[in-house]
């Protein structure tokens, strides 16, 4: 097997390649910045968090390379709230707080003290979940702090130069009164602004549609802000930022990254190492990430569905510039069985090549929250996890006592799982997948003779042959119930069906007589 030249198995991961290709462009530093974002205007959805994701995996490479990793996440909140999203209520209160920075307009759904915060924080308490844990940048913070303030005087300054990196990737020339900085209103907080003029130094003369103008010393004053297509690379300048992806938009032909790349260099920086990462869908759930009413699904929706373990791995096992679905269907059970076979290929549980195994346990390591267990966990399908669960009406210590063997030290995890599954099957599964057991012993109005008989011996057999037949055994007696009573099989099943879950069909039979229990059965069968 190949080593690199830092010592780390070449697994031929991309966070890896990336990691290598990081060190290699930047040069040996005593530290290494890895840089994501977002403009919380709205629910950060599942298709953000595939690029803070993929910033976590590339900086886990780092630090495994013996490297010191400084990972950022910037909150760009001191963008404008450009439209009420649909989801909030109180939407004639919100169009009052239109072209104000988003970090003054009222968060109606009540989770912080303003709209901005409330995005934020429903991200901040995910993450540590699946194990990512950046340093926040609040840029509104930024702004009004004055940290800018040197750094918008240099745009002004360089207003020209910058210009021109903008125009090479415009059809038509940016006009004549052009400035690289915006203004909200000191008083209205509005950006419906036009600068004035620049004084050369720290003064910034500009006039409000609400009849308010003046003269601003961007030292002292909020409210000057830079254009997103010079405010990214100089932050990239000012933070020293190593790495960032950045989504389709954003590296399309003359996009913001194409621009960023020439402006930094008037900041005197380079820009950083990147790729771009593809789009999400959704499936089995209406197929979009966010619809039209405003619904979005987050990354508390996925952990609904899935483990953070298996979160994880469906964007570590995924190229980062491959589309691909984020599955609430039938893809579930695959899915998790894609996940406990790249465990065990880890664990040494199922032998496959060399480079099989070294692309898999590689994909396993990046997956988890933090260390792979020293134990294997215990594996079990989703399809049998939510057959218990059903059976224990979603109990899920009854489920994990049903369950052989596991250990005190697989029980979280398991835990986890468990009701990952129930979430699964009672609100996203087929409906042949969801049952449960009925209460009481159904009513004999309608059976025929022989399936009274067949009935009859069914009972008789869990009375006293239960303990004794394995699920093979149960299999061959209900045929030879069958058989005895002159009784097609088929139908015999669904009347066994009926009777204890008032369906024509369930789980498979022989194995479900063995998780539903003797008390139960002879209870329903009365
Ligand atoms: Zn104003």
């Amino acid at each position: 097997m190949e080593h690199n030249s830092s010592g780390h198995l070449n697994t031929g991961h991309w966070a890896d390649i990336t990691a290598e290709k990081v060190i290699r462009e930047k040069g040996d530093k005593p530290v290494y910045t890895c840089a994501s974002g977002i403009t919380p205007s709205g629910t950060v959805h599942i298709g953000n968090f595939r690029e803070i994701i993929s910033v976590d995996l590339v900086v886990r490479a780092l630090r495994e390379r013996g490297k010191s990793v400084r990972f950022i996440y910037s909150w760009d909140d001191y963008d404008v709230f450009r439209k009420v999203p649909k989801n909030m209520p109180q939407q004639e209160l919100l169009t009052q707080y239109l072209r104000q920075p988003i970090t003054l307009v009222p968060d109606t759904l009540g989770r912080a003290e303003n709209y901005a915060r409330g995005n934020e924080t429903d991200l901040e308490k995910l993450l540590p979940l699946v194990g990512i844990a950046p340093e926040y940048i609040y840029q509104a913070q930024r702004y009004a702090s004055g940290y800018y303030a040197a750094d918008i005087r240099y745009a002004l300054a360089h207003r020209d130069e910058i210009r021109k990196t903008l125009d090479a990737h415009r059809s038509e020339p940016l006009e004549a009164d052009w400035w690289p900085v915006s203004m909200f209103c000191q008083v209205c907080h509005r950006d419906d602004t036009v600068i004035q003029g620049w004084d050369g130094d720290w003064g910034l003369t500009y006039s409000c549609a609400c009849g308010h103008h003046e003269t601003i010393d961007l030292r002292q004053a909020t409210g000057a802000k830079l254009p997103w297509r010079v405010d990214w690379p100089m932050r990239w300048v000012k933070e020293g930022v190593d790495f960032e992806p950045a989504g389709k938009d954003h590296h399309s032909e003359g996009g913001s990254f194409d621009t960023a790349k020439l402006t930094v260099k008037v900041y005197g920086g380079d820009p950083p190492v990147t790729f771009q990462y593809d789009f999400l869908s959704i499936k089995g759930r209406g197929g979009k990430i966010s619809s039209s009413s405003g619904e979005v699904i987050g990354l508390d929706d996925v952990l609904d569905v899935y483990t953070p373990e298996v979160t994880r791995f469906l964007f570590a096992g995924t190229r980062p510039n491959a589309e691909f679905a984020i599955s609430f269907d039938l893809d579930v059970l695959k899915i998790y069985e894609d996940y406990d076979k790249c465990e065990r290929i880890f664990y040494g549980l199922q032998p496959v090549n060399d480079k099989e195994k070294a692309k898999q346990s590689r994909i396993y390591e990046l997956s988890q929250v933090s260390q792979p267990e020293a134990q294997p966990p215990y594996q079990v399908t989703i399809r049998h996890l939510a057959t218990l669960l059903q059976t224990y009406g979603g109990d899920i210590s009854q489920t994990l006592a049903a369950l052989d063997g596991v250990s005190d030290s697989q029980r979280a995890r398991l835990e986890v799982r468990a009701r990952c599954a129930w979430n699964w099957v009672t609100q996203f599964a087929p409906e042949e997948f969801r049952f449960s057991l009925l209460t009481t012993a159904a009513s004999r109005a309608g059976l025929s003779e022989q399936e009274l008989t067949a009935f009859r011996l069914l009972r008789e057999a869990v009375e006293h042959q239960y303990a004794t037949l394995d699920e093979k055994g149960w299999q061959d007696k209900i045929y030879q119930i069958a058989t005895d009573t002159n009784l097609d099989a088929k139908q015999l099943f669904m009347q066994i069906y009926r009777a204890l879950i008032g369906k024509d069909q369930g789980p498979r039979l022989a194995g479900f007589l063995k998780i539903i229990g003797k008390d139960k059965l002879l209870q329903l069968l009365a």
